[in-house]
């Protein structure tokens, strides 16, 4: 493949069924086009799931002819909810159901069973990272940007001057969970929609597939009594809501609206917040047909309050390559990680 012998981070996106993995030499170029997917065995606990890590980063380096030893640094992601420093929340998560993953330091156990360095991200913060430097590349660290990123629930990521912002606990960049202003966003009898965190009226209780399901379906299903997702069990009927809006559904652009909605009113903080370059939307609408992803991100636009001056140097895109985007950007986190070298040092000890 040519590539023998180029220094190489290597980024690894574990998720809760497949790890995915890609290379990416220490000038920026990826060397994986597609997928290199292998079983993650999260649910399997903690050894055997670092065990798979290790099996991908050697299956990817097979896949692309680079010998181990010019791998520089990795760069792992997982879902949340973790430390910055990659330590799973003491209280479990979805995808980390198994007791032993409770505060297990995901990071640290990779670092040594690989002898390379890991920096870790959460896949949301990775994702951001990725959507930040495809589309500023030269000028990435010069830029700023803001990305929600719309699943099951709504991850996302800060990143300023090409950094992500992790903040003192790691917790920056928990879009999620922000509050939003509901008036004249919510019909006149709808009921004010609630998170798994506990807010009501957060972003996650509208801008997410949770959302759909738990707080946007039920409330629409009664202004549209006769609707086919009416049958559907609540669980399916929530994913099916996406296809029934690229075909026009009036219901379900009602759902789709309220979420466009959202992210403008998230995206307004941002604004008054950190003021960034760009404001990215991932999730599964990027997948959609055009039609129905243009109209999303211009109606996520036309609900984001901007002044003038914002306007006029701030940009509205899709965040790209939804399955890549969590390796891709964690090989980014990486190499910059190796760019910067160690941190700097107080002026006063
Ligand atoms: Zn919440």
């Amino acid at each position: 493949m040519g590539s023998a012998g180029v220094p190489v981070v290597v980024g690894l996106d574990n998720g809760g069924t497949s790890n995915n993995a890609t290379v990416l030499t220490l000038d920026g170029q990826f060397l994986v086009d597609g997928l290199v997917e292998i079983p993650s065995e999260v649910q399997a606990g903690p050894e055997a799931a670092i065990e798979a890590l290790a099996r991908a980063l050697d299956g990817v380096l097979a896949h692309t002819g680079v010998p181990r030893e010019v791998v520089r640094a990795v760069g792992l992601d997982t879902p949340g909810p973790a430390s910055a420093t990659g330590v799973i929340s003491s209280r479990g998560s979805t995808n980390f159901s198994q007791p032993a993953w409770r505060g297990f330091d995901v990071r640290g156990a990779l670092e040594r069973r690989l002898g390379l360095p890991v920096t870790y991200h959460n896949d949301g913060n990775a994702a951001a990272l990725y959507a930040h430097h495809v589309h500023f590349g030269a000028e990435a660290m010069a830029r700023s940007s803001v990305s929600a990123i719309v699943g099951t629930g709504l991850g996302g990521g800060v990143v300023e001057a090409g950094r992500v912002v992790a903040g003192a606990a790691g917790m920056a960049g928990e879009l999620g969970h922000v509050h939003l202003p509901l008036d004249g966003l919510l019909a006149a009898e709808q009921p004010v929609p609630t998170c798994a965190c506990g807010f009501a009226g957060d972003a996650e209780s509208i801008a997410s597939l949770t959302a759909i399901e738990r707080n946007l379906l039920p409330y629409w299903l009664t202004r549209y009594p006769g609707h086919p997702l009416a049958t559907e069990p609540p669980a399916r009927a929530a994913k099916l809501v996406r296809g029934y809006g690229e075909r026009g559904d009036a219901l379900a652009r009602a759902i789709f609206t309220q979420q466009a909605m959202a992210l403008g009113r998230l995206f307004t903080i941002a604004a008054n917040f950190t003021d960034p370059h760009a404001y990215f939307v991932g999730g599964g609408v990027v997948e959609a047909a055009p039609e129905f992803r243009d109209w999303f991100l211009a109606t996520v636009r036309e609900h984001t309050v901007l002044r003038e001056e914002q306007a006029a140097v701030a940009t509205f895109a899709l965040v790209p390559d939804r399955d890549m985007a969590g390796a891709r950007g964690a090989a980014i986190a990486a190499l910059e990680a190796l760019r910067s070298g160690p941190a700097p040092q107080p002026l006063v000890a």
